[in-house]
């Protein structure tokens, strides 16, 4: 990490970075509020860069172990910085005081669908609108959304529409790399499923679009690991990433009552270990609707920025993840009193 005195030059600063482009690595220029901090990404545990130390405008050359350094809080303290950092989609702000409430069904089945839960979550009191276009399954014999079927560009469109009739930004998954440009032409934010935490060229790829990146965590990755992969979009100068926990594998040999295990330690771990913001599935982690109620309190009670739930104007016609979704009734209630946890909690 190169820390520039305050005093430096934008000519400084251009110089230090051809220079670790020079030695193979490319960097990332954050603009705090006191100074230009450069990170050179890629292999830089062998490459010595004390060098720079030497440079005009150059203030430290610092070493930094962990594996996430451009979403560090400690990191960005140590700067001077005391940043929580607010990812805005459309003048709501995730990771600001109020809990933002995403919800929408799993996936979009038809206009008429899309558009009756839109305008259903919309008067619960949700502020963007979900549905799944492209959906990872297990089972190649399972509905893959309409994306799989050759709709996706009306699917979209009809997503789209829907937040626009309600005034609600909408967010979509991206299960591959081909997907990216297409999703970017409609969707507010890019959704990241879990199964792909892992997926390195997904990650940079979805990260050049600039726009949102709603990342959840893998079912078996540790937070450690969750950050570093985030750090893949940081990486690319894109600061916008709304990290998502939504349960990990569960425990025990038997049947399990529930789908996933939500992790609701995740929610102050991370919030200690970065400054982006944290919010939480409740629906994927039950994957029974009437424990989404549960699962959200205790997200907001652990400090959630906000919560992406699950819900269909009629769950018994879902195509898919119809056991998890909840109706618009159980939603409003769900608000209501998450807004309530949050508040006594402020
Ligand atoms: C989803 O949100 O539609 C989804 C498939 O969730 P996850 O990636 O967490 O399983
Ligand atoms: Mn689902």
């Amino acid at each position: 990490m190169i820390i520039m005195s305050i005093t430096a030059t934008k000519e400084q600063v251009e110089n230090v970075v051809r220079e670790i482009n020079k030695c193979g690595l490319e960097a990332v220029t954050t603009t705090s509020t006191h100074r230009v901090v450069i990170m050179p990404v890629g292999d830089e545990p062998h490459t010595d860069l004390s060098h720079l130390l030497s440079f005009p405008g150059v203030k430290e050359v610092a070493v930094v172990e962990a594996p996430y350094r451009l979403i560090n809080r400690e990191l960005n303290e140590r700067l001077g910085e005391h940043l929580d950092y607010v990812v805005e989609v459309d003048g709501l702000k995730f990771g600001d005081k109020e809990p933002i409430y995403i919800a929408g069904p799993c996936a979009v089945e038809s206009k008429f669908q899309i558009l009756r839960t839109a305008e259903a979550v919309k008067s619960a009191g949700a502020d963007v609108l979900r549905g799944g276009i492209f959906k990872p399954r297990t089972s190649v014999h399972s509905f893959q959304g309409l994306g799989s079927k050759g709709e996706a560009e009306e699917a979209l469109y009809w997503l789209q529409e829907a937040g626009n009739k309600v005034g609600m930004p909408v967010v979509s998954e991206a299960r591959g790399e081909s997907q990216v440009d297409l999703l970017a032409k409609y969707v507010d934010i890019i959704q990241i499923g879990s199964r792909n935490m892992y997926n390195q060229d997904l990650l940079t790829r979805v990260a050049k679009t600039g726009k949102p990146i709603l990342l959840k965590r893998h079912f078996g990755a540790g937070l450690e690991e969750f950050l570093s992969l985030a750090e893949y979009v940081a990486a690319q100068g894109n600061m916008n990433i709304i990290l998502c926990e939504r349960g990990v594998v569960p425990i025990g040999r038997g049947k399990s009552f529930t789908r996933y295990l939500l992790d609701v330690s995740a929610v102050p771990v991370l919030q200690r270990e970065t400054f982006l913001p944290v919010i939480v599935d409740p629906s994927h982690a039950a994957g029974r609707w009437d424990l989404v109620k549960s699962l959200s309190c205790a997200a907001i009670a652990a400090g959630a920025s906000g919560l992406i739930i699950e819900a269909h104007h009629n769950p018994p016609e879902a195509l898919v993840d119809g056991q998890q979704q909840v109706t618009p009734g159980e939603l409003k209630s769900i608000i209501t009193v998450c807004n309530q946890i949050s508040r006594s909690i402020q």
